[in-house]
């Protein structure tokens, strides 16, 4: 089947006139827009006729008319309008094709990156997750006694422990829900703030 055999298939007159603004009354009639049509003298049903102009032909004719396109134009506005995907034939310019290897090549590259920046993000997520659930085990373990309390004998991973909870609960709440601009903020810094909670620990250990 060639491509206005294709198109005649499966779009009618009655289709391309209602998708392109004709009124189309239940009688499959409508205003002529081919010649000064008060009331509607056009038939539109696979073919179109119309009753005062005697203006006649096929979807393909029929959008020619109303665009002042030759047919091969008509028929690829019709494929293109109406999502078709039918076979063109039509070429690709060498700058088409270069600019569409450019598009593909910079999105492989930014899709990369964003699957990169995932990865790291991940990481980063899970290691602050693994220094909280530290902390956590420590705020247990470490629980000063009444009398710990009274003679002041605190074990410092029970102070650090609270001290630093709230502030990595806050990070993963950011990577968790936060927009992505609050959590590359967080991202940014990283190393800085695993090394960071990692020093402590190592500190107080
Ligand atoms: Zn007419």
């Amino acid at each position: 089947m060639n491509m206005f055999l294709e198109i005649k298939d499966v779009v009618s007159v009655r289709d391309a006139a209602s998708f392109y603004g004709l009124k189309v009354n239940n009688n499959g009639m409508c205003v002529c827009p081919f010649h000064a049509d008060k009331n509607p003298s056009m038939k539109v049903d696979k073919r179109f006729h119309c009753f005062g102009c005697n203006a006649d032909g096929d979807v393909i004719s029929f959008v020619q008319l109303m665009f002042n396109l030759n047919a091969k134009e008509a028929a690829i506005k019709i494929i293109e309008d109406f999502h078709l995907g039918i076979d063109t034939g039509r070429k690709e310019t060498e700058t088409q094709k270069n600019k569409r290897i450019r598009i593909g090549k910079k999105k492989e590259y930014e899709k990369k990156i964003r699957e990169a920046y995932l990865v790291e993000l991940k990481k980063f997520h899970n290691r602050l997750s693994e220094i909280q659930r530290l902390f956590f085990e420590w705020e247990k373990k470490f629980t000063p006694s009444m009398e710990q309390w009274e003679t002041n004998f605190i074990d410092r991973r029970y102070s650090t422990a609270l001290y630093f909870e709230n502030r990595i609960e806050y990070i993963l709440d950011v990577l968790d829900y936060g927009d992505d601009e609050e959590i590359y903020e967080e991202y940014k810094h990283r190393e800085e703030t695993i090394d960071y909670y990692e020093r402590k620990i190592t500190e107080v250990k």
